[in-house]
């Protein structure tokens, strides 16, 4: 199984799409929002992530 390099994801807190990218160790994806830069973090299970896109709050 492939595992994608970044995601995209929808920050609710400004209404912006961004990709984030997964971390070096390759458990989880991680970025910030572009506008205010709120930190997110999407885990990636032991099947990988199914779908590319993620909601922030
Ligand atoms: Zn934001």
């Amino acid at each position: 199984m492939q595992k994608k390099k970044y995601i995209s994801i929808y920050f609710k807190c400004c209404h912006v799409y961004n990709r984030i990218y997964i971390n070096k160790e390759g458990t989880a994806y991680v970025g910030r929002c572009p506008s205010c830069m709120t930190p997110v973090r999407v885990n990636i299970g032991a099947g990988g992530v199914n779908t590319r896109f993620f909601e922030a709050y």
